[in-house]
């Protein structure tokens, strides 16, 4: 998948790019799933302008797919769909936060959708502070559910996974070090 950035999509006060991922470059350094310290809440980027490329080249799925509905927005979902692997036809939820969006018929109709496309699905965790993610492939898991449109039997999958990674995965620290010379 090569997509282009849908007109009018926005952050919109998503600040999750500057959490969840570990940013290892020559300016700025900081382990995953802690909060860019150049982040201000309410505010964003407070050194927008000398930002590292990594922060003004990363885009999520909200920008690329157009079929999804304004609850899929990572500030109200907390679900952000990772781009990184489009062109391996794959998509990858990490789910932030446990919420009602994920029991929703939205949810899960969804990702049936992309099950039955043939589309690879992952769901993926964060770790723990200072900790790399985790996920799991849940194509699989949900064949049956998908091909018999049983919503329920879906969304009792995903819980099962999502449990799954958060009980018994073995996270692993990333020993990235706080530092930024920006600023
Ligand atoms: S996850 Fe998406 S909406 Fe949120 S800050 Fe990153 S690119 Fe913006
Ligand atoms: S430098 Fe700015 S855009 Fe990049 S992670 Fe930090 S706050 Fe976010």
């Amino acid at each position: 998948m090569s997509l282009p950035v849908i007109e009018g999509r926005s952050c919109e006060g998503c600040t999750a790019c500057c959490e969840f991922p570990p940013i290892r470059t020559e300016k700025l350094q900081k382990p995953a799933n802690t909060l860019c310290p150049h982040c201000a809440e309410g505010q964003g980027c407070t050194v927008y302008d000398v930002r590292p490329d990594v922060c003004r080249g990363f885009y999520c799925g909200w920008f690329f797919l157009p079929e999804l509905t304004p609850d899929w927005h990572p500030a109200e979902s907390g679900v952000v769909i990772r781009s990184e692997h489009f062109e391996e036809n794959t998509i990858t939820l990490l789910i932030l936060r446990l919420s009602g969006f994920l029991v929703s018929e939205n949810f899960a109709g969804m990702i049936g959708a992309w099950v039955e496309q043939g589309v690879g699905v992952e769901f993926e965790r964060v770790g723990p502070p200072g900790h790399l993610p985790a996920k799991m492939r849940m194509n699989e898991l949900l064949e049956d559910a998908v091909a018999a449109r049983d919503l329920r039997a879906m969304q009792t999958m995903f819980a099962w996974a999502l449990a799954h990674i958060d009980k018994t995965h073995t996270w692993e620290p990333d020993d990235t070090v706080l530092r930024s010379a920006l600023a």
